[in-house]
């Protein structure tokens, strides 16, 4: 049996380097006779937002072509048989010896930032907060583009910031192997971002959409306890500073210098393409 005895609260920001679109499926109503819409969140005056599940999503596909892993097409495999799958163990998933092992890691949805909404909302957009890109199908035999092949693709313009959150959840337990300790999820946290850097999110990354620049900047923990039938929750700064002294190593913490440079020569705000 496990209990959780750590918790680590993560946050940190995504800042577009290119366009970003993240749909809102087919299953909404077409906004403005676009035929791509991206994803908005409805009681936040329905500004774009990144669902904590597209993030987790792409980082663990990532990781799992990182691994050379397949968990969902390899459920027969002797690493999810034996509950050794490491990306399971840390992003959850199906272990033979434990039904349904649940996320360590859980990523929250991802708001802009104050600063990236009032700027957006300065610029008069046709639809709020976004740009809106036609695209055709180049043939690639003649270099031409084909008929009838004009999309309209909604996107959150390059230059925007979002917040982000993750929360780790540290669980011990004796004789359970398949429980990843506070460093293989650290670990394992990090190369997804680090992934995630050097690739894309939402669509059309092949079309050099999507690309962001992530990282930390803010780290709490706490200490879970039991003891006579109640629930300890403690602040634990040692941990705290483990996390931070770490992910300043990775190179995950902090705004990056070359945003830095960026935003003090561009202060006329984001830079639609
Ligand atoms: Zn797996």
């Amino acid at each position: 049996m496990t209990r959780l005895s750590k918790k680590i609260l993560l946050r940190g920001k995504i800042h577009l380097k290119t366009g970003l679109h993240i749909g809102a499926g087919k299953e909404r109503v077409k906004i403005g006779g676009l035929d791509n819409p991206v994803v908005r969140a409805l009681l936040r005056d329905g500004e774009p937002y990144i669902p904590g599940s597209s993030l987790k999503g792409k980082i663990r596909s990532l990781i799992e072509q990182a691994y050379g892993y397949d968990c969902m097409g390899q459920r027969n495999d002797p690493r999810h048989e034996n509950g050794s799958c490491k990306v399971c163990q840390v992003f959850g998933g199906v272990l033979a010896n434990q039904a349904n092992h649940a996320s360590r890691v859980i990523f929250r949805d991802a708001y802009m930032t104050a600063e990236s909404k009032r700027r957006l909302e300065i610029l008069d957009t046709p639809l709020p907060y976004t740009e809106v890109k036609a695209e055709t199908a180049i043939d690639r035999i003649t270099g031409r583009a084909r008929s009838g092949t004009l999309r309209q693709t909604e996107r959150v313009p390059a230059g925007t910031e979002f917040e982000f959150e993750v929360m780790v959840n540290v669980f011990k337990g004796e004789h359970e192997p398949s429980e990843p300790s506070e460093e293989e999820l650290r670990e394992m946290l990090c190369e997804g971002i680090s992934l995630l850097n050097k690739d894309y999110l939402g669509a059309s990354g092949s079309r050099g959409y999507g690309q962001v620049a992530v990282w930390f900047e803010e780290c709490q923990a706490w200490t879970i306890s039991s003891q006579n039938g109640k629930v300890d929750i403690k602040g634990d700064d040692e941990t705290k500073s483990k996390w931070e002294k770490e992910l300043q190593n990775k190179g995950l913490w902090g705004r990056p210098s070359e945003l830095i440079a960026d935003r003090e020569s561009k202060e006329q705000g984001s830079k639609p393409q």
